[in-house]
């Protein structure tokens, strides 16, 4: 027997829609390119973007067509994702941090047919058009007071493209399966690959992302997602705000800690997300002065790398302020989990809550994980027991764009289960808590056991001297592999070797404590922020170690 539902379309559309009816007046508040604070509503923000669909079309964007943004997290930003998806097209998001050839190569393999860019970009879009044959239009994200002089052709001023439509679009129906958003992924070999988010796979995200153990959004909410809107949805923000009227904060260009901290009070944010090193920047402008509080704020979400035990205490012990960790990843859409703890740990005392609160968290409904060895016989939810963590869901990619990296007819990256392999080495607990090792490729192998990078990074960036730390593998004659730690020392302080070292005694297990320390100035990261483990092991290749 059928049910006798109605099939209600799960798309992108419907969320700004229900903005729009139910929540008109709240505000969505930018800091934009340009430089002042801009407000505007939801209601004035689902008008423009049916203005911007229009334009689209008449641009002669159709259903199915690939288009750009290279743009910060702002409401213009988000009126064009709406208005391209709105119009069945499909919202590409450039990260601005690659490199000029991968950007070039993204551009050309998604075959993006205009690019919509704010102020900051233009050099960068000039740099790119020679080699982007594709797109035939760019967009410059600013009004006609503030349009530059530019190399791009065809330039078009985007208040101005706005201006000349009106309200009067109705949004494309398509299928709730079709593509709505296109998101590469920097792999660590070989080209970068599109991850294809669908309209379906959009919503039921977000869905699973205001759920209340993960960020639960309300109406009574302000969120800021300092996370960009260019890598991986501004971890479904863009979406679950509309869905519950929470306000937006959108922080534009500017992600220090004096300007994310003076967003956070003026606009009374409640929720904020973004990765560590922000927040590390935004408590050490606090520490610099002792008179800043964070009066607002309720929740602060941590991810895309792993959460310094420091930073959870600082804003938990000093400011009052809750912190979720949170794990996930572009194919992901991103987000699989978030560390919340459950019935009965709160009466945990606070050192076994942290043990709970530091690991990656819990899947929400719609995300399944289980961890194998190598050759794919699933490994024991025991907590101490780590395999490749694998990833199977409603907002989980099955291949990418193109068929890149996939096998067998339909190119798919699945396992014959469905599961993807998240390329994360994990352990799965009986409470369903979820703690990364390591990337698979950047676990230290030593005398047949394996030591987490991870772990001992986030203990050494909590010494006081420390303001990034990374733990590499290095061939050992030995062991195989031994740990080598690498230190950026906070401006105008000392610290030594021996000092750091002691400072990890009793923190690590003792075959865990690296071999040796070794300070440098600056340490590589890629365009998603992450600490580049390949480039620090290749500026260590000669490296020798002092007892050998
Ligand atoms: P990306 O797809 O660029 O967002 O990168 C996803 C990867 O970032 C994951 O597979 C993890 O290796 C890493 N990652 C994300 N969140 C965390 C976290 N909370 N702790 C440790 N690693 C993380």
């Amino acid at each position: 027997m059928q049910g006798l539902m109605q099939d209600w379309p799960l798309l992108v559309s419907t969320v700004i829609d229900h903005a729009r009816v139910n929540h008109p007046e709240r505000e969505v508040v930018t800091r934009t390119c340009e430089g002042p604070i801009h407000r505007c509503t939801y209601a004035d923000l689902h008008g423009r973007a049916k203005r911007c669909a229009k334009a689209l079309r008449r641009l002669g964007v159709r259903e199915g067509d690939v288009v750009a943004t290279l743009a910060w997290n702002t409401h213009r930003h988000m009126e064009i994702w709406y208005g391209i998806m709105g119009l069945g097209a499909v919202c590409h998001t450039l990260n601005p941090r690659l490199f000029l050839e991968q950007l070039s190569y993204i551009a050309n393999h998604a075959e993006d047919k205009c690019l919509f860019l704010d102020l900051t970009f233009v050099k960068l879009a000039e740099a790119m058009q020679a080699h982007c044959p594709t797109i035939k239009g760019y967009v410059i994200m600013t009004d006609r007071a503030h349009m530059p002089e530019t190399t791009l052709a065809n330039a078009i001023c985007y208040e101005e493209l706005l201006s000349a439509e009106d309200e009067s679009f109705d949004w494309v129906v398509v299928d709730e399966r079709s593509a709505a958003g296109l998101c590469y992924t920097s792999g660590t070999t070989g080209n970068p690959k599109g991850v294809v988010y669908s309209h379906r796979s959009n919503v039921l995200h977000a869905l699973a992302v205001n759920t209340a153990d993960m960020l639960g959004l309300r109406s009574v909410d302000s969120v800021m997602p300092i996370v960009p809107m260019f890598h991986a949805n501004a971890w479904a923000t863009v979406f679950s705000a509309p869905m519950v009227g929470a306000k937006l904060v959108m922080p534009g260009a500017k992600l220090d800690g004096a300007s994310v901290h003076e967003l956070l009070e003026a606009e009374a944010v409640t929720c904020t997300a973004a990765v560590p090193t922000v927040w590390l920047g935004l408590l050490q402008f606090l520490e610099s002065d002792k008179t800043k509080r964070l009066d607002t704020l309720e929740r602060v979400v941590v991810g895309g790398a792993a959460c310094p035990r420091v930073v959870m205490e600082k804003f938990e012990d000093n400011y009052g302020v809750l912190v979720m960790h949170g794990w996930g990843m572009t194919e992901m859409s991103p987000m699989g989990t978030a560390s919340r703890l459950k019935h009965g740990m709160d009466k945990l005392p606070r050192e076994q809550q942290l043990g709970w609160k530091l690991k990656q968290g819990r899947a929400p409904y719609t995300v399944e994980m289980k961890i194998t060895d190598d050759a794919g016989k699933e490994l024991p939810r025991d907590g101490k027991t780590f395999g490749h963590l694998l990833v199977r869901g409603a907002a989980i990619a099955k291949g990418y764009y193109k068929g890149e990296g996939g096998h067998g007819p339909d190119a798919t990256i699945l396992d014959e289960n469905g599961f993807f392999d998240t390329g994360d080495v994990a352990t799965l607990d009986a409470e369903g808590f979820m703690q990364i090792t390591d990337r698979a490729k950047d676990v230290i192998k030593s005398g047949g056991e394996w030591i987490s990078s991870i772990e001992i990074e986030n203990i050494a960036v909590g010494h006081p001297s420390v303001a990034e730390a990374a733990v590499i593998g290095l061939p050992h004659p030995k062991w195989d592999e031994r740990p080598l730690l690498i230190v950026v020392k906070k401006k105008g302080v000392e610290v030594s070797k021996d000092e750091l070292l002691a400072y990890l005694t009793g923190k690590i297990a003792k075959w865990w404590m690296p071999d040796d320390v070794v300070f440098v100035q600056e340490i590589p990261h890629t365009a998603t922020g992450k600490i580049q483990k390949r480039d620090l092991r290749e500026q260590f290749v000669a490296y020798a170690w002092p007892a050998a």
